[in-house]
């Protein structure tokens, strides 16, 4: 590239940031699958492993497939530095494990994804690291009332999977900056193409890089981006317990986010129609989207996020058997454990992700016995819409 990536706008950075050609004159990068890279001489190889050069050691550590999709990455969020990890949860796990020590105390939002939710209440105490959860439903005043003296870190998702939950994330800024605690926001729903935590105050975000980034449900990723001094500390925890992408995954992921930009604005355009159209199906109970004006963060969204993203959930009227015979009469939707696809996907938590739950428990997490969560992918809405429509004529 020629000019610097700043003068750019961030969707032509999504195509354009693109590691230096090799003297073979590729249009498309190539793939570097190498476990290690070679120095021309002794004192390169020592200059490298003291820091005195960036040059590339063992793809543990980084890969030049790796460097473009997290420069990328850091493009596209605002970020200072990144780290790219094998899967979201590897991404969330670092973040925590590099930045928390055993006293230390962290604050989160209560709705956030299944595995987070185990790594925090079964994993983190075993280093005797505490936790809290704060509701959607609390003011700022009790929120900030939760952080301890030994309070580190605020994590939140957001919007939340699968309640599609909305956290004010300038509010949460507010809060953080004031008790000097670290602001890491997991933005797997939005992606950067929809909202910029960093922009709202966010020290740290996080990604699942499986779901709408690679878009087509092919590979596993994730990525860490924010304030270089943070990221360092999570490379140093990375490059020494190894949870790295790998660069055939990276290849992968570099070149979704070429398409990012403009899968995110069809998969929000189709999934408010078909929100919009189910509004007032007979056989719903409640319809919830971010930018349904029914939906009660929707100021919220409309401050933080440019579009609502490709995620509709609903409440059938028949509960945990209607929600069973709902995806038993689907034709085209697939029922599979990913979000995020070029094919539209229906799940039911209820009697699925979270069927090993009591009823009340379930409550508490936001899983109603009738919610389903469809993944709105590009097939045309008209096919979409009408699917869902028979499978709850049928199921009703
Ligand atoms: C899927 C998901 C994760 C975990 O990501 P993996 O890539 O499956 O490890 C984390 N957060 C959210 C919001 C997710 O949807």
């Amino acid at each position: 590239m020629n000019k610097d990536r700043h003068q750019y706008q961030p969707d032509t950075n999504a195509v354009r940031i693109q590691i230096p050609r090799t003297d073979q004159m590729e249009h498309a990068s190539p793939m570097f699958l190498t476990s290690s890279f070679c120095f021309d001489n002794a004192e390169e190889m020592r200059a490298t492993f003291a820091d005195e050069t960036d040059f590339n050691i063992y793809s543990r550590f980084s890969n030049p497939n790796v460097d473009e999709f997290v420069q990328k990455m850091c493009a596209l969020e605002g970020g200072e530095a990144g780290y790219a990890t094998a899967s979201g949860m590897s991404a969330i796990f670092a973040s925590f494990m590099a930045l928390l020590k055993a006293g230390d105390h962290l604050l989160s939002a209560r709705s956030i994804f299944g595995s987070t939710h185990t790594v925090i209440t079964k994993f983190l105490p075993k280093w005797g690291i505490t936790t809290s959860y704060f509701d959607i439903t609390d003011d700022p005043a009790s929120i900030a009332a939760m952080i301890k003296p030994n309070t580190r870190m605020i994590f939140l998702e957001t919007p939340s999977n699968p309640g599609l939950e909305i956290i004010d994330i300038e509010m949460l800024s507010r809060i953080a900056k004031e008790h000097k605690v670290i602001l890491n926001v997991d933005n797997a729903f939005a992606t950067p193409v929809l909202q910029k935590p960093l922009a709202h105050g966010a020290d740290l975000v996080t990604h699942s890089a499986t779901k709408w980034i690679d878009g087509q449900g092919r590979v596993l990723g994730g990525v860490v981006v924010g304030k270089k001094e943070l990221i360092k500390e999570i490379y140093t925890f990375c490059r020494s317990t190894g949870p790295s992408m790998s660069p055939f995954n990276a290849w992968v992921l570099s070149k979704s986010l070429e398409t990012l930009f403009v899968r995110m604005e069809r998969h929000s355009d189709s999934a408010l129609k078909l929100a919009k159209a189910l509004e007032n199906n007979p056989h719903l109970s409640l319809v919830k989207y971010p930018f349904l004006p029914s939906h009660p963060q929707y100021a919220i969204a409309q401050k933080q996020m440019s579009g609502g993203g490709g995620i509709v959930c609903f409440e059938l009227k028949g509960g945990l058997q209607q929600g069973v015979r709902f995806l038993d009469a689907l034709q085209l939707l697939s029922l599979t454990a990913n979000l995020g696809d070029s094919r539209s996907i229906a799940s039911h938590p209820a009697s699925t992700t979270h069927a090993k739950l009591s009823e009340e428990e379930r409550a508490i997490a936001g899983i109603t016995p009738g919610l389903i969560r469809i993944s709105v992918g590009l097939e045309n809405i008209k096919d979409i819409l009408e699917d869902i429509e028979q499978a709850l004529e049928k199921s009703k």
